[in-house]
Protein backbone atom coordinates (compact mmCIF):
# COMPACT_ATOMS: atom_id res chain seq x y z
CA UNK A 1 0.00 0.00 0.00
CA UNK A 2 1.25 3.73 -0.62
CA UNK A 3 0.77 4.81 2.79
CA UNK A 4 3.76 1.69 4.15
CA UNK A 5 6.02 3.76 1.11
CA UNK A 6 9.28 5.18 2.49
CA UNK A 7 8.34 8.81 3.32
CA UNK A 8 9.48 11.08 0.86
CA UNK A 9 8.23 14.64 0.14
CA UNK A 10 4.53 15.05 0.41
CA UNK A 11 4.65 17.16 -3.26
CA UNK A 12 6.64 13.61 -4.32
CA UNK A 13 3.42 11.46 -3.16
CA UNK A 14 0.93 14.08 -4.50
CA UNK A 15 2.69 13.70 -8.16
CA UNK A 16 2.94 10.25 -8.27
CA UNK A 17 -0.96 10.34 -7.07
CA UNK A 18 -1.90 12.51 -9.68
CA UNK A 19 -0.04 10.97 -12.44
CA UNK A 20 -1.67 7.49 -11.47
CA UNK A 21 -5.25 9.71 -11.14
CA UNK A 22 -5.06 11.22 -14.34
CA UNK A 23 -3.62 7.91 -16.02
CA UNK A 24 -6.01 5.59 -14.12
CA UNK A 25 -8.48 4.63 -17.10
CA UNK A 26 -12.32 4.31 -16.11
CA UNK A 27 -12.05 4.65 -12.03
CA UNK A 28 -12.10 7.84 -11.65
CA UNK A 29 -10.73 9.03 -8.21
CA UNK A 30 -10.22 12.35 -5.34
CA UNK A 31 -7.61 12.77 -2.64
CA UNK A 32 -9.68 13.85 0.87
CA UNK A 33 -7.64 15.52 3.22
CA UNK A 34 -7.88 13.88 6.91
CA UNK A 35 -8.09 16.32 9.02
CA UNK A 36 -11.05 18.80 7.14
CA UNK A 37 -12.36 16.36 4.37
CA UNK A 38 -11.49 19.08 1.68
CA UNK A 39 -10.98 16.90 -1.49
CA UNK A 40 -7.53 18.35 -2.02
CA UNK A 41 -7.05 16.41 -5.95
CA UNK A 42 -9.50 15.01 -8.53
CA UNK A 43 -8.56 13.29 -11.25
CA UNK A 44 -9.20 14.75 -14.87
CA UNK A 45 -11.73 12.31 -15.89
CA UNK A 46 -14.40 13.32 -13.07
CA UNK A 47 -15.72 16.01 -15.43
CA UNK A 48 -16.51 13.41 -18.11
CA UNK A 49 -18.00 10.40 -15.96
CA UNK A 50 -20.30 12.66 -13.13
CA UNK A 51 -20.94 15.28 -15.58
CA UNK A 52 -19.96 17.82 -13.37
CA UNK A 53 -17.26 20.11 -12.95
CA UNK A 54 -14.93 19.10 -10.34
CA UNK A 55 -14.28 22.88 -8.80
CA UNK A 56 -17.63 21.56 -7.31
CA UNK A 57 -15.44 19.60 -5.50
CA UNK A 58 -12.98 21.74 -4.28
CA UNK A 59 -14.09 23.11 -1.23
CA UNK A 60 -17.75 20.88 -0.21
CA UNK A 61 -17.26 16.91 0.57
CA UNK A 62 -20.70 16.77 1.13
CA UNK A 63 -21.16 17.09 -2.96
CA UNK A 64 -19.58 14.01 -3.31
CA UNK A 65 -23.13 12.71 -1.28
CA UNK A 66 -25.27 14.55 -3.45
CA UNK A 67 -23.68 12.52 -6.42
CA UNK A 68 -25.67 9.65 -4.41
CA UNK A 69 -29.19 9.12 -4.60
CA UNK A 70 -31.49 10.54 -1.52
CA UNK A 71 -32.35 6.47 -0.92
CA UNK A 72 -28.73 5.28 -0.93
CA UNK A 73 -27.36 8.37 0.94
CA UNK A 74 -28.41 8.04 4.00
CA UNK A 75 -27.56 3.77 4.34
CA UNK A 76 -24.18 5.06 2.97
CA UNK A 77 -23.58 7.65 5.28
CA UNK A 78 -24.19 5.07 7.97
CA UNK A 79 -21.25 3.09 6.49
CA UNK A 80 -19.33 5.87 6.77
CA UNK A 81 -19.33 7.03 9.97
CA UNK A 82 -19.05 3.41 11.10
CA UNK A 83 -15.67 2.80 9.27
CA UNK A 84 -13.08 2.71 11.87
CA UNK A 85 -10.46 4.05 8.94
CA UNK A 86 -9.03 0.62 8.80
CA UNK A 87 -8.59 -1.34 5.31
CA UNK A 88 -11.18 -0.45 3.26
CA UNK A 89 -14.51 0.91 2.96
CA UNK A 90 -16.65 0.10 -0.08
CA UNK A 91 -20.05 0.53 -1.69
CA UNK A 92 -22.25 0.57 -5.12
CA UNK A 93 -24.67 2.87 -6.22
CA UNK A 94 -26.67 4.30 -8.88
CA UNK A 95 -25.96 7.49 -10.35
CA UNK A 96 -27.60 9.23 -13.11
CA UNK A 97 -26.40 11.83 -14.95
CA UNK A 98 -28.03 14.80 -16.05
CA UNK A 99 -29.18 14.12 -19.69
CA UNK A 100 -28.80 10.39 -19.02
CA UNK A 101 -32.16 8.09 -18.46
CA UNK A 102 -30.64 4.97 -16.96
CA UNK A 103 -28.63 5.12 -14.02
CA UNK A 104 -24.99 3.90 -13.91
CA UNK A 105 -23.52 1.53 -11.30
CA UNK A 106 -20.45 2.75 -8.96
CA UNK A 107 -18.46 1.37 -6.77
CA UNK A 108 -16.76 4.08 -4.59
CA UNK A 109 -13.79 2.60 -1.92
CA UNK A 110 -12.33 4.84 0.01
CA UNK A 111 -9.09 3.83 2.08
CA UNK A 112 -6.69 5.71 4.12
CA UNK A 113 -3.24 6.79 2.12
CA UNK A 114 0.01 8.58 2.17
CA UNK A 115 0.74 7.69 5.76
CA UNK A 116 -2.55 9.17 7.07
CA UNK A 117 -2.53 12.25 5.38
CA UNK A 118 -5.49 11.67 3.14
CA UNK A 119 -8.34 9.12 1.85
CA UNK A 120 -8.09 7.80 -1.18
CA UNK A 121 -11.53 7.70 -2.59
CA UNK A 122 -12.24 5.86 -6.37
CA UNK A 123 -15.47 5.54 -8.15
CA UNK A 124 -14.92 2.00 -10.61
CA UNK A 125 -17.74 1.81 -13.03
CA UNK A 126 -19.72 -1.04 -11.65
CA UNK A 127 -21.14 -1.97 -15.01
CA UNK A 128 -18.00 -3.91 -15.58
CA UNK A 129 -18.70 -5.66 -12.27
CA UNK A 130 -22.68 -6.25 -13.43
CA UNK A 131 -20.86 -7.66 -17.23
CA UNK A 132 -19.03 -9.73 -15.10
CA UNK A 133 -21.58 -11.15 -13.37
CA UNK A 134 -23.76 -11.70 -16.57
CA UNK A 135 -20.88 -13.56 -18.08
CA UNK A 136 -20.13 -15.18 -15.08
CA UNK A 137 -24.36 -16.34 -14.62
CA UNK A 138 -23.70 -17.34 -18.47
CA UNK A 139 -21.08 -19.55 -17.26
CA UNK A 140 -23.11 -20.65 -14.56
CA UNK A 141 -26.03 -21.71 -17.27
CA UNK A 142 -23.86 -23.72 -19.55
CA UNK A 143 -22.85 -25.08 -16.36
CA UNK A 144 -26.59 -26.40 -15.50
CA UNK A 145 -26.92 -27.36 -19.00
CA UNK A 146 -24.09 -29.10 -19.37
CA UNK A 147 -24.96 -31.11 -16.06
CA UNK A 148 -28.60 -31.77 -17.78
CA UNK A 149 -27.15 -33.06 -20.82
CA UNK A 150 -24.93 -35.38 -18.71
CA UNK A 151 -27.98 -36.62 -16.72
CA UNK A 152 -29.39 -37.35 -20.11
CA UNK A 153 -27.13 -38.80 -21.89
CA UNK A 154 -26.76 -41.28 -18.18
CA UNK A 155 -30.35 -42.04 -18.77
CA UNK A 156 -30.01 -42.88 -22.01
CA UNK A 157 -27.34 -44.79 -21.93
CA UNK A 158 -28.71 -46.95 -18.65
CA UNK A 159 -31.98 -47.96 -21.18
CA UNK A 160 -29.62 -48.79 -23.82
CA UNK A 161 -28.11 -51.17 -21.68
CA UNK A 162 -30.76 -52.29 -20.15
CA UNK A 163 -32.49 -53.71 -23.03
CA UNK A 164 -29.98 -56.17 -24.40
CA UNK A 165 -29.20 -57.02 -20.57
CA UNK A 166 -32.83 -57.76 -20.10
CA UNK A 167 -32.55 -60.14 -23.42
CA UNK A 168 -29.80 -61.56 -22.32
CA UNK A 169 -30.90 -62.57 -18.85
CA UNK A 170 -34.45 -63.54 -20.41
CA UNK A 171 -32.75 -65.68 -22.61
CA UNK A 172 -30.21 -67.73 -20.23
CA UNK A 173 -33.08 -68.25 -17.87
CA UNK A 174 -34.77 -69.62 -20.91
CA UNK A 175 -31.94 -72.11 -21.59
CA UNK A 176 -31.92 -73.26 -18.09
CA UNK A 177 -35.57 -74.92 -19.11
CA UNK A 178 -34.33 -76.76 -22.39
CA UNK A 179 -31.97 -79.24 -20.36
CA UNK A 180 -33.24 -82.10 -22.96
CA UNK A 181 -33.72 -79.88 -25.79
CA UNK A 182 -30.25 -79.08 -27.33
CA UNK A 183 -31.37 -76.97 -30.41
CA UNK A 184 -33.41 -74.91 -28.42
CA UNK A 185 -30.27 -74.69 -25.75
CA UNK A 186 -27.94 -73.66 -28.71
CA UNK A 187 -30.51 -71.17 -30.01
CA UNK A 188 -30.96 -69.43 -27.22
CA UNK A 189 -27.49 -69.53 -25.87
CA UNK A 190 -26.84 -67.63 -29.43
CA UNK A 191 -29.20 -65.08 -29.36
CA UNK A 192 -27.66 -64.35 -25.84
CA UNK A 193 -24.15 -64.64 -27.48
CA UNK A 194 -25.04 -61.94 -30.19
CA UNK A 195 -26.39 -59.64 -27.62
CA UNK A 196 -23.67 -59.62 -25.77
CA UNK A 197 -21.80 -58.73 -28.95
CA UNK A 198 -24.28 -55.75 -28.87
CA UNK A 199 -23.68 -55.06 -25.49
CA UNK A 200 -19.83 -55.01 -25.61
CA UNK A 201 -20.00 -52.62 -28.77
CA UNK A 202 -22.29 -50.52 -27.43
CA UNK A 203 -20.32 -50.26 -24.22
CA UNK A 204 -16.88 -49.30 -26.21
CA UNK A 205 -18.52 -46.35 -28.32
CA UNK A 206 -19.81 -45.34 -24.93
CA UNK A 207 -16.37 -44.72 -23.44
CA UNK A 208 -15.47 -43.64 -27.14
CA UNK A 209 -18.15 -41.05 -26.59
CA UNK A 210 -17.19 -40.00 -23.26
CA UNK A 211 -13.33 -39.87 -23.65
CA UNK A 212 -13.92 -38.00 -26.55
CA UNK A 213 -16.24 -35.50 -24.47
CA UNK A 214 -14.18 -35.24 -21.52
CA UNK A 215 -11.32 -33.95 -23.68
CA UNK A 216 -9.29 -37.39 -23.65
CA UNK A 217 -8.77 -38.80 -26.88
CA UNK A 218 -5.26 -38.11 -28.32
CA UNK A 219 -4.96 -38.73 -32.22
CA UNK A 220 -1.45 -40.49 -33.15
CA UNK A 221 0.20 -38.88 -35.22
CA UNK A 222 1.89 -41.57 -38.22
CA UNK A 223 3.01 -42.03 -41.65
CA UNK A 224 0.28 -44.08 -43.83
CA UNK A 225 -0.89 -44.32 -47.69
CA UNK A 226 -4.25 -43.02 -47.96
CA UNK A 227 -4.81 -45.84 -50.49
CA UNK A 228 -4.20 -48.88 -48.38
CA UNK A 229 -6.79 -46.98 -45.70
CA UNK A 230 -9.38 -46.73 -48.65
CA UNK A 231 -8.18 -50.68 -49.45
CA UNK A 232 -8.89 -51.92 -46.31
CA UNK A 233 -12.56 -49.98 -46.79
CA UNK A 234 -12.92 -51.31 -49.74
CA UNK A 235 -12.00 -55.06 -48.45
CA UNK A 236 -13.99 -54.61 -45.01
CA UNK A 237 -17.38 -54.07 -46.91
CA UNK A 238 -17.15 -56.06 -50.02
CA UNK A 239 -18.31 -59.26 -49.51
CA UNK A 240 -21.17 -57.45 -47.22
CA UNK A 241 -22.51 -55.34 -49.62
CA UNK A 242 -22.76 -57.88 -52.03
CA UNK A 243 -24.61 -60.13 -49.99
CA UNK A 244 -27.11 -57.46 -49.32
CA UNK A 245 -27.26 -56.41 -53.10
CA UNK A 246 -25.75 -53.06 -53.06
CA UNK A 247 -23.01 -51.63 -55.94
CA UNK A 248 -20.18 -50.69 -53.41
CA UNK A 249 -16.89 -49.09 -54.70
CA UNK A 250 -13.79 -47.01 -53.36
CA UNK A 251 -12.13 -44.69 -55.39
CA UNK A 252 -8.74 -42.39 -55.14
CA UNK A 253 -9.81 -38.75 -57.16
CA UNK A 254 -7.12 -36.92 -58.09
CA UNK A 255 -5.09 -37.92 -55.06
CA UNK A 256 -1.68 -36.98 -56.40
CA UNK A 257 -0.69 -37.03 -52.67
CA UNK A 258 -1.33 -40.49 -50.78
CA UNK A 259 1.04 -40.15 -48.13
CA UNK A 260 -0.06 -38.20 -45.27
CA UNK A 261 0.74 -37.85 -41.49
CA UNK A 262 -2.21 -38.83 -39.06
CA UNK A 263 -4.30 -41.28 -36.96
CA UNK A 264 -5.08 -43.97 -39.80
CA UNK A 265 -7.25 -45.66 -36.88
CA UNK A 266 -9.53 -42.61 -35.86
CA UNK A 267 -10.14 -41.63 -39.38
CA UNK A 268 -10.34 -45.16 -40.51
CA UNK A 269 -13.30 -45.54 -37.36
CA UNK A 270 -14.92 -42.53 -38.76
CA UNK A 271 -15.30 -43.91 -42.32
CA UNK A 272 -16.36 -47.06 -41.25
CA UNK A 273 -19.10 -45.74 -39.51
CA UNK A 274 -19.83 -43.60 -42.27
CA UNK A 275 -20.14 -46.89 -44.60
CA UNK A 276 -21.59 -49.04 -42.26
CA UNK A 277 -24.51 -46.50 -41.74
CA UNK A 278 -24.70 -46.10 -45.67
CA UNK A 279 -24.91 -49.66 -46.13
CA UNK A 280 -27.60 -50.46 -43.62
CA UNK A 281 -29.63 -47.67 -44.71
CA UNK A 282 -29.69 -48.60 -48.32
CA UNK A 283 -31.58 -51.36 -50.08
CA UNK A 284 -30.75 -54.06 -52.41
CA UNK A 285 -30.20 -52.88 -55.71
CA UNK A 286 -28.83 -49.57 -54.66
CA UNK A 287 -25.32 -48.05 -54.42
CA UNK A 288 -22.48 -46.40 -51.77
CA UNK A 289 -19.13 -44.73 -53.22
CA UNK A 290 -16.42 -43.79 -51.18
CA UNK A 291 -14.20 -41.19 -52.77
CA UNK A 292 -11.21 -39.88 -51.47
CA UNK A 293 -10.31 -37.01 -53.15
CA UNK A 294 -7.23 -33.82 -52.96
CA UNK A 295 -9.14 -30.31 -53.15
CA UNK A 296 -5.37 -28.89 -52.46
CA UNK A 297 -2.13 -28.46 -51.35
CA UNK A 298 -0.34 -25.75 -49.41
CA UNK A 299 2.59 -25.44 -47.15
CA UNK A 300 3.35 -29.14 -46.75
CA UNK A 301 -0.24 -29.89 -45.81
CA UNK A 302 -3.36 -31.36 -48.04
CA UNK A 303 -6.72 -30.90 -48.12
CA UNK A 304 -8.97 -33.74 -48.49
CA UNK A 305 -12.56 -34.32 -49.23
CA UNK A 306 -13.52 -38.29 -47.91
CA UNK A 307 -16.94 -38.36 -49.61
CA UNK A 308 -19.88 -41.36 -48.47
CA UNK A 309 -22.35 -41.55 -50.51
CA UNK A 310 -25.40 -43.51 -50.85
CA UNK A 311 -28.87 -43.61 -52.89
CA UNK A 312 -30.15 -45.14 -49.39
CA UNK A 313 -33.57 -44.19 -47.19
CA UNK A 314 -32.19 -40.54 -47.00
CA UNK A 315 -32.22 -37.97 -44.16
CA UNK A 316 -35.26 -35.45 -42.97
CA UNK A 317 -33.68 -32.73 -43.02
CA UNK A 318 -35.72 -31.67 -39.42
CA UNK A 319 -33.59 -34.58 -38.14
CA UNK A 320 -30.13 -33.17 -39.10
CA UNK A 321 -29.62 -30.92 -36.45
CA UNK A 322 -29.59 -33.58 -33.98
CA UNK A 323 -27.91 -36.04 -36.25
CA UNK A 324 -24.64 -35.54 -34.29
CA UNK A 325 -26.04 -35.76 -30.85
CA UNK A 326 -25.08 -38.71 -28.92
CA UNK A 327 -28.05 -41.55 -28.60
CA UNK A 328 -30.21 -40.00 -31.47
CA UNK A 329 -32.13 -41.32 -34.42
CA UNK A 330 -34.40 -40.09 -36.72
CA UNK A 331 -37.62 -42.19 -35.67
CA UNK A 332 -38.67 -44.84 -32.89
CA UNK A 333 -38.68 -47.04 -36.00
CA UNK A 334 -34.76 -46.89 -36.60
CA UNK A 335 -33.35 -49.47 -33.68
CA UNK A 336 -36.32 -51.89 -34.16
CA UNK A 337 -35.67 -52.25 -38.10
CA UNK A 338 -31.87 -51.19 -38.53
CA UNK A 339 -30.67 -51.57 -35.11
CA UNK A 340 -28.19 -49.01 -34.05
CA UNK A 341 -28.03 -46.46 -30.69
CA UNK A 342 -27.23 -43.73 -32.22
CA UNK A 343 -23.38 -42.60 -31.23
CA UNK A 344 -21.95 -43.77 -34.37
CA UNK A 345 -22.38 -40.28 -35.72
CA UNK A 346 -21.52 -38.42 -32.82
CA UNK A 347 -18.31 -40.36 -32.42
CA UNK A 348 -17.18 -39.57 -35.84
CA UNK A 349 -17.90 -35.88 -35.54
CA UNK A 350 -15.87 -35.74 -32.58
CA UNK A 351 -13.41 -37.32 -34.27
CA UNK A 352 -13.41 -35.24 -37.11
CA UNK A 353 -13.84 -32.03 -35.34
CA UNK A 354 -10.82 -33.24 -32.92
CA UNK A 355 -8.73 -33.66 -35.99
CA UNK A 356 -9.55 -30.14 -37.55
CA UNK A 357 -12.25 -31.17 -39.78
CA UNK A 358 -15.78 -31.05 -40.05
CA UNK A 359 -18.82 -33.71 -41.17
CA UNK A 360 -20.91 -31.73 -44.25
CA UNK A 361 -24.23 -33.84 -44.69
CA UNK A 362 -25.98 -33.34 -47.83
CA UNK A 363 -29.75 -35.53 -47.99
CA UNK A 364 -32.86 -35.66 -49.23
CA UNK A 365 -35.50 -38.52 -48.39
CA UNK A 366 -36.24 -41.00 -50.87
CA UNK A 367 -32.97 -40.14 -52.45
CA UNK A 368 -30.11 -41.02 -50.43
CA UNK A 369 -27.59 -39.24 -48.45
CA UNK A 370 -24.06 -37.54 -49.00
CA UNK A 371 -21.66 -37.64 -46.18
CA UNK A 372 -18.54 -35.39 -46.87
CA UNK A 373 -15.52 -34.98 -44.43
CA UNK A 374 -13.30 -32.58 -44.94
CA UNK A 375 -9.96 -32.71 -43.35
CA UNK A 376 -6.51 -31.01 -43.83
CA UNK A 377 -3.33 -33.54 -43.39
CA UNK A 378 0.04 -33.02 -43.21
CA UNK A 379 2.03 -34.45 -46.26
CA UNK A 380 4.47 -37.67 -45.79
CA UNK A 381 6.55 -39.66 -48.70
CA UNK A 382 6.63 -43.11 -49.83
CA UNK A 383 10.00 -44.12 -47.69
CA UNK A 384 9.19 -43.05 -44.43
CA UNK A 385 5.50 -44.56 -44.91
CA UNK A 386 7.02 -47.85 -46.18
CA UNK A 387 9.32 -47.67 -43.20
CA UNK A 388 6.44 -47.15 -41.19
CA UNK A 389 4.50 -50.03 -42.21
CA UNK A 390 6.85 -52.55 -41.80
CA UNK A 391 6.38 -52.24 -38.07
CA UNK A 392 4.06 -54.58 -36.68
CA UNK A 393 1.73 -51.27 -36.08
CA UNK A 394 0.19 -52.05 -39.83
CA UNK A 395 -1.31 -54.99 -39.05
CA UNK A 396 -2.81 -53.86 -35.59
CA UNK A 397 -4.43 -51.01 -37.82
CA UNK A 398 -6.10 -53.15 -40.24
CA UNK A 399 -7.51 -55.51 -37.38
CA UNK A 400 -8.42 -52.70 -35.06
CA UNK A 401 -10.11 -51.24 -38.14
CA UNK A 402 -11.88 -54.79 -38.80
CA UNK A 403 -13.04 -54.53 -35.28
CA UNK A 404 -14.58 -50.91 -35.39
CA UNK A 405 -16.66 -51.99 -38.42
CA UNK A 406 -17.76 -54.81 -36.35
CA UNK A 407 -19.06 -52.93 -33.71
CA UNK A 408 -20.84 -50.34 -36.37
CA UNK A 409 -22.36 -53.16 -37.46
CA UNK A 410 -20.95 -53.38 -41.12
CA UNK A 411 -17.92 -55.77 -41.80
CA UNK A 412 -18.45 -59.28 -43.02
CA UNK A 413 -19.38 -61.92 -40.08
P1 LIG B 1 -26.96 -45.68 -35.48
O1 LIG B 1 -26.61 -45.93 -36.92
O2 LIG B 1 -26.28 -46.62 -34.53
O3 LIG B 1 -28.41 -45.56 -35.24
P2 LIG B 1 -25.61 -43.18 -35.88
O4 LIG B 1 -25.22 -42.15 -34.89
O5 LIG B 1 -24.55 -43.74 -36.74
O6 LIG B 1 -26.36 -44.30 -35.08
O7 LIG B 1 -26.72 -42.54 -36.79
C1 LIG B 1 -27.76 -41.81 -36.18
C2 LIG B 1 -28.99 -41.82 -37.06
O8 LIG B 1 -28.75 -41.03 -38.22
C3 LIG B 1 -29.38 -43.16 -37.60
O9 LIG B 1 -30.10 -43.91 -36.64
C4 LIG B 1 -30.24 -42.74 -38.79
O10 LIG B 1 -31.50 -42.32 -38.34
C5 LIG B 1 -29.49 -41.52 -39.32
N1 LIG B 1 -28.53 -41.84 -40.39
C6 LIG B 1 -27.17 -41.85 -40.29
N2 LIG B 1 -26.61 -42.15 -41.47
C7 LIG B 1 -27.61 -42.31 -42.35
C8 LIG B 1 -27.68 -42.62 -43.75
N3 LIG B 1 -26.58 -42.81 -44.49
N4 LIG B 1 -28.91 -42.71 -44.30
C9 LIG B 1 -30.03 -42.50 -43.57
N5 LIG B 1 -30.04 -42.20 -42.26
C10 LIG B 1 -28.84 -42.12 -41.65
Amino acid sequence: MLGTRKRGRPDEGFDLFRRAFDEAGRSVHLLVRAGDLRPVHVSANFERVFRLPPERMDDDIEALYRLIEPETRRSIRHRVDAWDGVGRLWFDFPFTADGDDEPCFFRCTVERVLDGFGYLVSFDDAQIERERMDELRGQLRDLSTDAQVKTDFLNKMSHEIRTPLNGIVGLLELARTHGGQPDELARDLDEAAGLGQFLMSLVNDILDMSRLEAGKVELERRPFDLASLAEDVRSIFGHSAAERDVAFAVELKECEDRFVVGDRLRLGQVIVNLVSNALKFTPAGGSVTVTFQEMRRRDGRAHYLVRVRDTGKGIDPQFLGRIFRPFEQEDGSIAPTFGGSGLGMAIADSLVRLMGGEIVIDSEVGRGSDMSVYLALDLSDEATVAASAATAEASRWTGELLHAAERAGGAES
